[in-house]
């Protein structure tokens, strides 16, 4: 094993969170050292135009915008470590993250890690992430103005995304495995009630069509019961089965809900843990913007600045006591 000396910040995560609280964090002498995942950059990753980031009149590819977010933090000397942090420690200060037997200790951590939007698992369906399948109704559905989209799922967010996506696209179809839906009566009942959303049950999608063409065409969809298959045309697949946040490694420590999103304490990043800050989707379920979790990665960089500075200020003052 390898143990680095103690930093005053670590920030676990590469996505927006996390460059902007590498950003805030870099330019107020924190040296922060970004552990940002083999798969950095996270959900922008896998979004091609990305029109709502404000600052890029032309839109910016999300991966570029990604790349973009990271070199300004480096800039200001942020270091970055492309590897999967495997463990953490937050029983004591310093706070220990391990990386395999590499161990990086810290006064002070933000947590970055994001959210997952649940795949269906198709290859097809991978092959055309960014092409016409999309995670996120808010982000994409300008794209799919006077198009026929297809929403695969049976929750609010499903619902949600459906009825959000009638404001561009001519024809919403919405698909789920059950007859029954998750969805609370009352949205359910709005998209029902939407005569550009047709729903089809109990049905999944079997195929994602389109990877001849590099955008989507259609889909296959299979009746659960009979096993019965038919295509329907579309431009967009819009999967919408919820979302996982990326927190296993610090549930044993940390505050979250029945989900496993962070709880953070009103109007602030901190977690229960005093010098364990979180940002981003990995502890906001509602707003899930790239924007919102910048904004929220800003904040965690000025929260854990003002902790450490005011924990130096402590230590000074027992120091001149001790003194005098
Ligand atoms: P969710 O409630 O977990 O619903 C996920 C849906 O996707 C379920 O209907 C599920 O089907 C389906 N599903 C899961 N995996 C699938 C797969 N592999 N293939 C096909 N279908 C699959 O997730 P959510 O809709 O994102 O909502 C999460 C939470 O946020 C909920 O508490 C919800 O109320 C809340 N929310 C609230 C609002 C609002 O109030 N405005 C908006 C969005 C979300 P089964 O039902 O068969 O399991």
């Amino acid at each position: 094993m390898t143990t680095q000396g103690v930093r005053e910040l670590i920030i676990i995560g590469g996505g927006p969170a996390g460059y902007t609280a590498a950003l805030y964090a870099a330019r107020a002498n924190l040296n922060p050292l970004v552990i940002e995942g083999v798969q950095w950059g996270g959900q922008l990753m896998i979004t091609s135009d990305v029109e709502n980031y404000p600052g890029y009149a032309d839109g910016v590819l999300g991966p570029t915008m990604m790349q973009d977010f990271r070199t300004q933090a480096e800039r200001f000397g942020a270091e970055f470590l492309t590897d999967d942090v495997t463990r953490v420690d937050f029983s004591e200060r310093p706070f220990r993250i391990y990386v395999g037997d590499d161990e990086h200790r810290a006064d002070a951590v933000i947590i970055a890690t994001g959210a997952n939007a649940r795949q269906l698992g198709l290859e097809t369906e991978v092959a055309l992430q960014g092409r016409g399948v999309s995670y996120c109704a808010v982000c994409d559905a300008a794209f799919f103005r006077e198009r026929n989209v297809v929403v695969v799922g049976g929750g609010d967010s499903a619902m949600e995304e459906a009825t959000f996506l009638t404001k561009f696209a001519t024809k919403v179809t919405l698909v789920h495995r059950r007859s029954e839906f998750r969805a609370s009566p009352i949205m359910l009942d709005r998209a029902r009630e939407n005569e550009r959303i047709e729903i089809l049950t109990p049905y999944v999608v079997e195929k994602v069509l389109g990877e001849e063409t590099g955008k989507v065409i259609g889909v296959v969809l299979r009746h659960v019961d009979t096993g019965e298959t038919h295509e329907i045309p579309a431009d967009g697949l819009f999967v919408a089965i919820g979302h996982d946040p990326s927190t296993s490694l610090f549930l044993e420590y940390l505050d979250h809900d029945e989900a496993g999103y962070l709880v953070t304490k009103p109007r602030s990043t901190e977690t229960n843990v005093a010098g364990v800050f979180a940002a981003g989707d990995v502890q906001d379920h509602v707003y899930r913007q790239a924007v919102t979790a910048a904004g929220s990665g800003s904040m965690a960089a000025l929260d854990a600045e003002r902790f450490l500075t005011h924990e130096a200020h402590e230590r000074a003052s027992v120091a001149e006591a001790t003194r005098t």
